[in-house]
């Protein structure tokens, strides 16, 4: 009779619980190539001089139950269908927009609640202002450089328009379940931040946000010069191995060609 009821009690605690479990889903956006003529800036002490390299630029989409949650938005969206004049060593196109792939998959901008943006450079944050109504989670200080820098208007549904902005300071459980968190992993910027996104069936997966930028990077251990803090930059490298190795996750360098195919060809999305 008391074990009846026990059971009858543990099943009515079960029950929700089992019913709450959210559908979750993962896709890989294509945001952008990048060309570079000479991959010098991704050492500082000297590692890559005179190679050259293609890197990609990867955005993702992260579904949660009915949230949705957009990780990096890429190249600008004017540059759709074009290649930008050479900036420095780098050479840049776009095929399509962020919103166009999306429609592709049936989902309108105004359903993406989250964007989260891994650092505040301009092969990150060019389509951000394409979803006014999401909520921005960003590192507070790559936020505050963004304000008065000449990439302001990429983050002008925020800065001016009222949308609501969360300024990250240390690791952010996106949903309070601790499938989607970003991690706090500064010296690339200020408030660079990696995510970590568990799988119900692909299992942990690690977005390098641009920690690393291509495997040699993350094999060698090397720091571009233009990062914001070398010493951070080792210490966010140690945590995010250590994590990588903890969970045994799947790591993706969302500039690294290579990885591409480790997640689905879009629009297959990862489960
Ligand atoms: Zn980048």
């Amino acid at each position: 009779m008391i074990y009846g009821a026990a059971a009858l009690a543990l099943a009515a605690l079960a029950a929700p619980a089992a019913a709450a479990v959210p559908h979750m889903q993962m896709w890989r956006l294509d945001c952008g190539s990048i060309d570079v003529a000479d991959l010098d800036v991704f050492s500082d002490t000297f590692l890559y001089v005179g190679q050259k390299k293609t890197l990609t630029d990867s955005c993702y989409l992260i579904r949660h139950g009915e949230n949705y949650l957009l990780w990096d938005t890429g190249l600008p969206g004017e540059l759709a269908g074009k290649t930008a004049p050479p900036s420095g060593p780098f050479t840049m196109s776009l095929k399509a927009r962020l919103v166009d792939q999306l429609a592709r998959i049936n989902v309108k901008p105004e359903q993406v609640n989250f964007v989260g943006i891994s650092h505040n450079h301009g092969d990150h944050i060019g389509q951000a202002s394409d979803f006014p109504k999401a909520t921005l989670l960003i590192g507070g200080e790559d936020f505050a450089a963004t304000k008065t820098s000449e990439n302001a208007g990429r983050f002008a549904p925020w800065i001016k328009g009222g949308a609501k902005v969360q300024e990250t300071k240390g690791d952010l459980d996106v949903f309070g379940d601790g499938s989607v968190v970003i991690l706090d992993m500064p010296g690339h910027t200020e408030g660079h931040q990696s995510l970590l996104v568990r799988l119900p069936r692909t299992g942990p997966v690690l977005l390098t946000g641009d920690l690393y930028h291509f495997t040699e990077n993350m094999e060698k251990h090397g720091v571009p010069s233009f990062n914001a803090d070398r010493s951070d930059t080792l210490g966010s490298i140690d945590r995010f191995d250590a994590i990588a190795r903890s969970l045994k996750a799947r790591v993706i360098i969302q500039h690294e060609v290579r990885d591409i195919g480790k997640l689905p060809a879009f629009p297959t999305p990862a489960e």
